[in-house]
């Protein structure tokens, strides 16, 4: 390649080689990039963790505390097209189908509304990635980038990440995005980071009502395990078996 010519960058070589030479996806899928979570922390040991997190609606007040927290903790672009996690608005009219609004994700809140219709009842549903056990994205990575780690959390390494897209358009619940800046698939991680060191995500440590549970799904001393115990449990479209690790309590037809 001469001066003159532009140079490629990592992740435009792997992708335009990717597309000219289909077998070598299956050499870049040896690669293993949980490999570079190895020794991120002396002393945590991830199998002996299986993360999730609980909403229930009845709590959420739409304050939108979950979403800033969210991008101020984990660098998430201001502009408004950019989430990891956000609120909905769900207005549902005496007659007729609901009605959902998410202004900026809900971080400023939500205005009063005003409608023309009769309403029977609104409530607020917080979003996020479902960590799902059965995780279409992982599935259609072709760099293996997209991966579900031993504790149950499903990743992206940006290192790895050629910023094809097929994540993004294999996540049935939009909580994908594709990073401005750093051009890779961003998502919420339930805060790896803080949770590998005994922290809680920081939307569940900002939210004021407690409509955030995070914990586990296999300890009896987990207060998720509790949730779950206790209430009426649904997750988001569940007939796309992706098997969801965010559960909802307070949820019904409208949401799911
Ligand atoms: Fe992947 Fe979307 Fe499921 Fe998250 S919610 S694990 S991004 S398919
Ligand atoms: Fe709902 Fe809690 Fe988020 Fe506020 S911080 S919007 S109450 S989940």
């Amino acid at each position: 390649m001469s001066d003159s010519q532009p140079k490629q960058s990592r992740r435009e070589f792997i992708l335009n080689l990717s597309e000219k030479l289909p077998g070598w996806l299956l050499v870049l899928s040896t690669l293993n990039p949980q490999s570079l979570l190895a020794g991120d922390e002396d002393k945590y040991d991830p199998t002996e963790h299986n993360y999730a997190m609980g909403v229930d609606i009845h709590k959420c007040i739409g304050c939108g505390r979950c979403a800033d927290a969210c991008k101020n903790e984990n660098n998430v672009p201001r502009e408004p097209m950019f989430f990891r996690t956000w609120v909905e608005r769900y207005v549902i009219p005496t007659n007729g189908d609901a009605r959902v609004d998410s202004p900026n994700g809900g971080i400023n809140g939500f205005d009063e509304l005003k409608t023309d219709v009769e309403v029977l009842r609104t409530f607020f549903v917080p979003k996020l990635c479902n960590h799902c056990q059965n995780p279409p994205c992982v599935q259609v990575c072709p760099v293996g980038a997209t991966f579900t780690s031993r504790d149950g959390v499903v990743l992206v390494d940006a290192n790895y990440c050629v910023g094809c897209r097929y994540c993004i358009q294999a996540c049935p619940y939009g909580a994908r995005y594709m990073h401005p800046v750093k051009h890779v698939a961003d998502k919420c991680t339930f805060c790896y980071h803080r949770i590998t060191k005994e922290l809680l995500p920081a939307c569940v440590e900002v939210c004021p009502t407690q409509a955030r549970v995070f914990g586990e799904t296999d300890k009896t001393s987990s207060p998720l395990r509790r949730f779950l115990r206790f209430n009426d449990i649904r997750v988001l479209k569940a007939w796309l078996n992706t098997e969801p690790k965010v559960f909802y309590a307070g949820a019904d037809g409208e949401v799911m």
